[in-house]
């Protein structure tokens, strides 16, 4: 088993709006070991080899083309991540499971499978599942002798989950549970074995059961007609007094809840992997096009609008890439201090609750890029781009559905800012000290520093200006709305501050990471990927002033309002650069290579 070379710092969840760690602090793709390569590589000659020859037919959905492929796939040890060695499976760490995920991705159709198979649809298993149940399914799971899915959608309980209708009563007997109900958008639901339905009992309580196929008044749905991962089977399910044995209950009674929001923290962080790999494979498909296509006697990478769509892609992909290892990192480090004897599955769960802010923002940050990523492909190709003969019309199609499942972008934005202020009440992130000291600041006046001149000592101003901006934002806002801040009336002001933090995390990963590939191996052999940072940090410290200017303009006024704003100017001032430099020199490092630069850097 490959294993995460970590730093001894192990920070908490969030903590990145109030420490400022140092470069060696974090892992970055530089600090991926050979071991962890070489997954990657089975995984993307995988894909290379057995899927993207199968696309024509997956696409239409042809039977016994999917099954067969995950089969071969779990012979190669791809479907057993999760799951823990002594159950057959790799037990792999998270860094070596982000680059199994990301490398998995170049066709949505079978990420999406693969995901609600050996994601999802494993982890309550792994997590929740008793011994027997755990010899039982998941050794099954790894070869893809039963394949599985996670069942939690209803027609009217998709964002509101724990609205769900379908219920589990006991049967008089005693030896079955019997379900009714109906589920939604159910990813394998057409051809799975194995479904992780949540249902309730006793008219309120969540709870969770493992269904088989073939059990009685249960069936699945016709195929959805959907806009994209067309190749994934998507149904609904139906249960009418479907006996389930009592022994397939998970966990316990009334704390299904709690088996579907850990799963979905572990989803949510894989989802953006997936992305992460999909817009590597699209820098890398425009890239050689803006080569090939010619306009006025020259390639298209040669006009400037082209070389900084391109830039603008790595460079998005870049921040993403920055705060997904960082955050592998951080959960292999989390593992890493468990005290010996700790029950390693329990400590994993543990080490995805404590960092579920970040997940959630590499969710939000990862469909969000990939969706500008395709869009700028497509614009590239052209007429061609809307054609399903080329790859990008695909490509776009695919890319949207990750905003909208594992917790729809909106939910998960006003999931970061209710996780953050849960840990500051807590007393885990000193959030409210931390603006206090921010406020004293402020009312003393500028300082008027000179810059120390060192490597990077503007950027590191303004990231720390970034997550002072975030405290002066968020303390304005919870003063006035308190308690209020949660209700949906509140939600724009809620969405703002997310974006301000999931900018702070990327803007400082960006950093960090460039820095400590800077130390190793001497500023000019990153050039590129420095230049793709200052351009990242330049246009992140624009985009979070407007969302301050956002929070600030709703919850203050008057005299208030003049203060905090001229206070939000003194950490917004930067020296002035050029963007178009910076993002010609992003470019000219994708076309050298025709791919995405700074993999493994
Ligand atoms: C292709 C596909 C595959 C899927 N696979 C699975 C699967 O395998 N298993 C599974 O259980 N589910 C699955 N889903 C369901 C998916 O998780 C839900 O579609 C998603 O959670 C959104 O729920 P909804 O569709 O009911 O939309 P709604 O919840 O009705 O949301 C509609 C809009 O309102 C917004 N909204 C809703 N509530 C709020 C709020 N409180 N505040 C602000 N905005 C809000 C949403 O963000 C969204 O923009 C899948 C869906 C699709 C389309």
């Amino acid at each position: 088993m490959a294993t995460t070379t970590v730093s001894h710092a192990v920070a908490r969840g969030g903590s990145f709006l109030v420490e400022s760690p140092r470069p060696d602090d974090i892992f970055i793709p530089a600090d991926i070991n050979d071991d962890q390569k070489l997954i990657g590589q089975t995984a993307e000659e995988f894909v290379a080899n057995e899927v993207l020859p199968l696309i024509p037919d997956l696409e239409l959905h042809k039977p016994g083309v999917m099954s067969p492929l995950l089969k071969k796939a779990g012979e190669l040890g791809l479907l057993g991540g999760a799951i823990p060695e002594e159950y057959g499976g790799a037990g792999l760490d998270k860094v070596s499971a982000t680059l199994l995920a990301e490398k998995l991705s170049a066709y949505g159709g079978f990420s999406v499978t693969h995901g609600a198979h050996s994601g999802i649809g494993t982890i309550p298993i792994v997590y929740f599942g008793t011994e027997a149940q755990k010899k039982k399914y998941l050794p099954k799971i790894v070869s893809a002798e039963l394949i599985s899915c996670y069942c939690l959608s209803e027609p009217q309980a998709g964002s509101d989950a724990q609205a769900l209708r379908t219920r589990a009563e006991l049967s008089a007997d005693g030896k079955h549970w019997i379900l009714n109900g109906q589920k939604m958008w159910i990813t394998n639901g057409g051809f799975a074995d194995l479904f992780v339905v949540f249902a309730k009992v006793d008219g309120d309580k969540i709870s969770c059961f493992l269904v088989e196929k073939g059990t009685p008044g249960f069936s699945a749905g016709a195929e959805e007609k959907k806009m994209g991962i067309k190749g994934s089977s998507t149904t609904a399910l139906f249960f009418e007094n479907s006996p389930v044995p009592k022994e397939n209950l998970l966990h316990e009674i009334g704390r299904g809840h709690i088996v579907a929001f850990n799963t979905l923290n572990a989803g949510r962080f894989s989802l953006g992997a997936y992305c992460l790999g999909g817009a590597k494979r699209t820098i890398e498909v425009a890239s050689k096009y803006a080569k090939e296509r010619t306009a006025l006697g020259k390639q298209l990478a040669e006009f400037g609008l082209i070389r900084q769509k391109l830039a603008e892609m790595a460079i998005r992909t870049f921040a993403l890439e920055a705060m997904i290892y960082r955050s592998a990192g951080m959960m292999d480090g989390f593992m890493a201090a468990a005290e010996a004897g700790t029950d390693k599955t329990q400590h994993l769960m543990k080490a995805l609750e404590e960092y579920a802010i970040e997940s959630s923002i590499c969710k939000v940050y990862g469909s969000e890029a990939l969706d500008f990523v395709v869009d700028e492909a497509v614009q590239i190709y052209g007429g061609y781009g809307y054609h399903e003969d080329y790859p990008v019309a695909r490509a776009y199609r695919d890319s949207r559905i990750n905003r909208i499942f594992e917790g729809t972008n909106e939910i998960n934005r006003m999931l970061i800012i209710q996780m953050l202020m849960k840990r500051a009440m807590g007393g885990v992130l000193p959030l409210i000290p931390k603006a206090m000291k921010l406020m004293e600041e402020i009312l003393a006046g500028p300082s008027f520093e000179e810059s120390s001149g060192e490597r990077f000592a503007e950027e590191e101003r303004m990231v720390a200006n970034a997550k002072k901006v975030f405290l002066l934002a968020a303390g304005s806002a919870v003063q006035k709305l308190r308690d209020k801040l949660a209700e949906p009336d509140n939600q724009e002001v809620v969405a703002a501050l997310s974006n301000i933090a999931m900018d702070a995390y990327a803007m400082e990963s960006s950093l960090l990471r460039v820095a400590k590939s800077a130390a190793r191996r001497g500023e000019p052999d990153v050039r590129a990927m420095a230049a793709a940072m200052r351009a990242f940090l330049s246009d992140a410290a624009d985009r979070i002033e407007h969302e301050a200017r956002t929070v600030l303009g709703a919850v203050a006024e008057g005299d208030m309002l003049r203060t905090q704003l001229l206070a939000l100017k003194r950490f917004s001032k930067r020296e002035p650069g050029n963007p178009i430099a910076l993002r010609r020199e992003v470019a000219a490092a994708v076309l050298a290579g025709d791919r995405y630069p700074f993999e493994y850097r």
